[in-house]
């Protein structure tokens, strides 16, 4: 398998450090607002890796977290935090959104039927992590304290600019905005963060003699070292997470473990809707909820998704989820003939498909293959839903013995040439999901949507 590795910024090949058991750790949601088609594209395009990662033999662990302790909006350490604002903006506990919206994104994720994650760690049951893990960076001198939390100096790791190929000095020149006069460099970044006397902040644990809670990029360190250990192999995340959540991940991970923190880095970009980025203000970010009222499954969204390469920019538009849609059914439609006649294997094209995929992840090349089978057993189509999780299958019901009996009728009609009636039954046959079509080799079913 080739992968596009951030760290190297090219191709390579992958080689896992134990094949039964590739580490994977995927940056999970802040659960502080409604899960949008924004947030799942990326969960959609690490699913179809563990899924070619298990098709090439391997075993996988996989750890997502959900960020549920408070952290500040903005990447810089001011700004407002994200779940206090939920919290107001709802009139619930920062407690409560949490639980509440980590339940709504993994209800979405279920709905997606995507593989579900080994461990799924929420980052509140890791504070004492957390705190050790601080311990250990002031021990080891890489932190200093300020009038508002525990810093990580960056100037004391070497490579810090390496991963994002970070111009520190053109950041030092160029950007004074939030600049606190106590970070002694710019790209300093919080490990802790305290909370002063009067400030209003919920989630708060004590540590170091006062009330705190952690910084944001201190978490995915924390838990991958509690349930990974070690170097991991994968570790997959947005491209926007580059230059500061990995680069701040890798910085405080390998100078507290003495290790690398991940072989490969894979990052997805994200989708736009009718060429405008997601926002509140624009309502752009539809939910699935708000897809299905328009008729659309989750199925189709993951088909629309998947029609991208990870690395690509996407622009969303309902026109083009029915595009998706339409061609979904199409591939539903060559099953449900496989339902009916006997097809090939296809063991060559299913190989060819996976080798596709080997290929960093090339699902718009893989779909192309598929749209060109003919003619294929309903082995063959099992096997490519295993490999991309579309609901296929599932979808795929025949039809029962009343739609089969009004087939029958309907062809009885058509041989006594009682064309009035035959239509007439058609129409019923429609009404219940079904379409027919004669051919040449006979009459089949296909399905309407
Ligand atoms: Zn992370």
């Amino acid at each position: 398998m080739k992968l596009y590795n951030t760290a190297s910024r090219r191709l390579e090949t992958f080689k896992p450090i134990n094949p039964a058991e590739v580490k994977i750790y995927t940056c999970g949601p802040t659960v502080y607002s409604m899960p949008h088609i924004g947030n799942f594209a990326a969960y959609v395009y690490w699913d179809l890796l563990i899924r070619v990662l298990r098709a090439d033999g391997y075993g996988v662990k996989r750890v997502l977290n959900l960020t549920d302790v408070g952290h500040l909006s903005s990447d810089s350490d001011d700004g407002e935090d994200k779940l206090e604002k939920g919290a107001r903006a709802t009139g619930r506990t920062v407690w409560e959104v949490a639980e509440y919206f980590a339940g709504k994104f993994l209800e979405d994720y279920a709905k997606l039927e995507l593989i579900q994650p080994e461990v799924i760690a929420r980052a509140t049951d890791y504070i004492a992590e957390d705190e050790a893990l601080v311990e250990l960076l002031r021990e080891k001198g890489y932190t200093y304290e300020t009038s508002d939390g525990v810093y990580f100096d960056t100037s004391k790791f070497t490579r810090y600019a390496d991963f994002a190929d970070l111009k520190l000095d053109q950041l030092r020149a160029g950007a004074r905005v939030n600049f606190s006069s106590e970070k002694r460099n710019l790209a300093d970044f919080a490990v802790w963060k305290f909370i002063r006397p009067g400030e209003k902040h919920d989630m708060r644990w004590e540590y170091l003699d006062r009330p705190g809670y952690p910084g944001w990029h201190l978490e995915c360190s924390s838990i991958i070292h509690a349930e990974l250990g070690e170097t991991i192999d994968i570790h997959t995340g947005g491209v926007d997470h580059v230059p500061v959540h990995h680069t701040d991940e890798i910085a405080q991970s390998e100078a507290a473990f003495g290790v690398k923190l991940s072989n490969y880095w894979l990052h997805c970009k994200h989708l736009t809707v009718n060429g405008e980025k997601i926002s509140k203000s624009l309502g752009n970010g539809y939910t699935l909820t708000d897809l299905a009222e328009r008729g659309f499954s989750p199925f189709d969204f993951k088909m629309w998704v998947l029609q991208g390469h990870y690395q690509s920019e996407r622009d969303f538009s309902l026109e083009s989820l029915q595009g998706a849609k339409n061609r979904r059914l199409a591939w539903r439609n060559q099953i449900a003939l496989a339902y009916q006649r006997t097809g090939d294997d296809g063991k060559e094209t299913v190989d060819e498909i996976l080798a596709t995929l080997n290929d960093n992840l090339n699902s718009p090349a893989a779909f192309a293959i598929i749209d060109q089978v003919k003619g294929m057993s309903v082995e063959f189509w099992r096997q490519v839903d295993d490999l991309f999780g579309l609901g296929l299958m599932v979808d795929a019901l025949q039809p029962n013995a009343e739609v089969m009996d009004l087939l029958n009728q309907r062809e009885m009609a058509r041989i006594a040439k009682d064309f009035a009636r035959a239509d007439q039954l058609r129409d019923q046959i429609f009404a219940r999901g079904f379409r027919v079509l004669d051919t040449a080799s006979g009459w089949v079913w296909q399905y309407v949507a």
